[in-house]
Parts: structure tokens; sequence; C-alpha cells
């Protein structure tokens, strides 16, 4: 087994959370809409996870709308707040996940008008130029993420709510997937209507996540169906995953501080020892960042081959955007930040999880140094 570097992709599932799923996935009958004891064995534990994902996030109960993950999330907070044919005016930043940017680019297809807030060199939208977009398009509709998945870099989410709320925005949105569970994360502090999670980014299962609303908040729902979820997600719920997501808020919540100490002194030991490769860059390193994250390039390493090669000595990272893995184009991210495209080829992702150590940490280190001395002299110190 690889030592796995990979836990923006997806982190490992804690061992709690399946010991919570796997009697509802086994021994049970029914649905949680069913009013037999099996059903209300289901529905008590959707509820129980309802708590606990609220109160990670600091809101009630019925601030949280279950879905099938983040992308389900993101789809919801924009379709269902948007009729395209009203051609709304829409705003968000170009290093949004692909959940966001392709439904984006449908709606502006159907005739909405879609403008970006623009990402500095450092990765960071930058607050003064976000005031001056807003001030001009004064979108109806804005989203902004709370932390990159690439390069881990935090984004000014409050202080561009409160300016596109004082130019009149109607609906704001945070793609906080990245976030929980690797830092504070508050719903009311970020001033935000809705809010998207994603189970499996913090120790929960794949396929479940969550669209947190501001009280009062209503949305046209994705599909059309039953009133599951206060109407805005048809379907029979899928206790066991719910359940599962919930146990990790729970989990998560309760060591957040340790957590984060913990993974930022892996991956300072991670970047002093990387920072004596020469030539390497580090993306976003100027700016605030998730604690778990490296997102670096060698000069003379092509991203993929470096992956692969790592690959075979034992270690799990990710090239670019892992999303987009079976593609090699430059990560829509980096090329946002103004990132020469060859540089941005080699760029490859350390994403640290708890299960990660020091000793870990140094081997990969090791290995990756073994790398490049095999490299001919000549070719690391042409581009050195
Ligand atoms: N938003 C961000 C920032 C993400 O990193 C991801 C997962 N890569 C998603 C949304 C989509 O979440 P899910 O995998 O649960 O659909």
């Amino acid at each position: 087994m690889s030592v796995y570097f990979d836990h923006n992709a997806s982190s490992t599932l804690l061992p709690e959370v399946l010991d919570t799923m796997l009697p509802l996935m086994s021994g049970t009958h029914g649905n949680a809409s069913s009013l037999h004891g099996s059903g209300r064995l289901l529905r008590s534990a959707i509820e129980t996870a309802r708590g606990q994902v609220a109160a990670l996030v600091g809101v009630s109960p019925a601030q949280v709308v279950f879905t099938g993950g983040g992308t389900e999330a993101n789809n919801l907070a924009l379709k269902g707040s948007v009729d395209a044919c009203s051609a709304p005016r829409l705003m968000s930043s170009p290093i949004e996940h692909a959940s966001l940017l392709e439904p984006l680019r449908q709606l502006k297809d159907q005739g909405a008008g879609v403008e970006w807030l623009p990402v500095g060199g450092d990765g960071c939208v930058d607050v003064q130029v976000a005031a001056e977009r807003i001030a001009a398009h004064r979108p109806q509709w804005l989203s902004l993420q709370r932390a990159n998945n690439e390069t881990g870099v935090l984004q000014p989410v409050a202080e561009v709510a409160a300016l596109a709320r004082e130019h009149g925005a109607e609906r704001l949105h945070c793609d906080a997937t990245q976030m929980a569970g690797k830092g504070p994360l508050s719903f009311d502090a970020l001033g935000v209507d809705l809010m998207t999670l994603s189970a499996h980014k913090f120790g929960g299962p794949q396929g479940v996540g969550a669209l947190i609303l501001r009280p009062g908040v209503c949305l046209q729902p994705l599909l059309a169906g039953g009133p599951q979820e206060q109407g805005m997600r048809a379907g029979t719920e899928n206790a066991a995953l719910i359940a599962g997501f919930g146990k990790a808020a729970e989990m998560v919540a309760k060591e957040l501080p340790e957590r984060e100490a913990f993974l930022l002194e892996l991956r300072t030991r991670f970047e002093r020892r990387l920072k004596e490769i020469e030539g390497v860059v580090i993306f976003g390193a100027a700016a605030e960042r998730l604690p778990n994250t490296s997102f670096f390039a060698i000069p003379y390493y092509h991203g993929e081959t470096l992956l692969m090669e790592l690959d075979k000595a034992g270690f799990a990272l990710a090239s670019g955007s892992a999303c987009h893995s079976e593609v090699t184009r430059p990560s829509h991210v980096l090329t946002a930040m103004g990132v020469d495209e060859d540089l941005a080829l080699n760029a490859v992702r350390v994403s640290l999880g708890m299960e990660n150590s020091l000793q870990q940490v140094d081997r990969l280190i090791d290995a990756l140094q073994q790398l490049i001395n095999r490299l001919p002299a000549a070719m690391r110190q042409h581009h050195g």
C-alpha cells in the first residue's frame, strides 16, 4: 500500500464513521419516510446527523439540506436560485470547482450574464478589485469558495459577501467543501445565504454532502419528486451515508484545533525541506492557506512524470486538479493566477491527512530528492 497524500481529492474514511454506517446498511429495512419502527430508526439516524452537521458550522438543524455530495450542492445553490430565462447577473471566481464552473457556463449559454472576480498571483481574490467589479456589475447571485482545492488558498468570502450585499445581491453562496474539518468554519461569520459541504473531504463517506441555508431561503429542487429535505431535494434519503457524514462532522468538530496544528506541523516540515530543492515553486505560499495543502512545481520535472515516479516509489499524490486527471491541460487555477503554462504542467499537489506522520513526510522528501538526483545534471542546471 502506498502512502496516501491526496486527502483533498478524498480523505480516508474514519473507522468510527464506518461503524456508524454498517448497521444502517445491513440490519435495517424500509425508508426514512416509513412510519414503522425500521423507518423511524432511519429517520432518527438522519436527524441525529442533521444536528451533527449543523453543529460543525454553527447553524440550526433545519438549515441543513442533505445532497448527494458537493457537486450536487453547488448545482443546487446555483440552479435552485436562478432562473436563466430572466437573464440574471451572476458573479464568481475563475478558480471555483468544476461543479460550479460548468453550471455557470450552462446558464451563460441560456442568457445569464456571468462576470468574474480576478485572482492575483498569490491565488487570492483581491478585495479592492472585487469591490470595483461588484460595483460595476451589481451581481444578483455571487459565489466564492472558502478554500481552493488545489492551492489551499483561503478566499475573503465575508468581505466579498458584504460588498455584494451592499450592492444589492440577492443570493450569496460559498463552496466550503475544502474548508470543513481543516479550519474554523462558521456559516454566520461568512454572511452568505448558502454554503456547500461534502462529507468525503473530512473523513466521511463519498456521495453525500449538504447545502446549508440561511433561514427563510427556498430553492427550486434540481429533480422533481417527493417532498424530502423540505421539498428541496427529492428522493429517498441515503440514511447510512448521511449518518456517516454526521459522525465525521461530530468527530472533526471535537478535534479541530489539534487537527489544524498537526496538519500544519506536517506541512511545515515538508515545505522546509522542499524549499531546499533548487528552483522549486510553491503556489499560493504567500497567501493564507489550508494547513494540509502544498501545491508545487519543480521547473525541470513534468508533473505527471513526477507523479508516476512517486507512485512507483509508493507515494500517492495528485497532479494539477485530481478531478481532471485524465486531461493534461494546465490547471485552471494556476492559469487564473497567471502561472506560465510550462511551469503549471509541472504542478504536483501534496494534501496531508491525520493518518500521515512526520516520518512519512520525510520519506516523501527523500524519494523526491532521489528522483531529482537521478536526472542528468545538465537537465537540472539548465532550468535550475
Ligand atoms: N467543491 C470543491 C472545492 C471540491 O474540492 C470538490 C471535490 N473535489 C467539490 C466541490 C465536489 O464535491 P463532491 O466530490 O462531493 O461532489
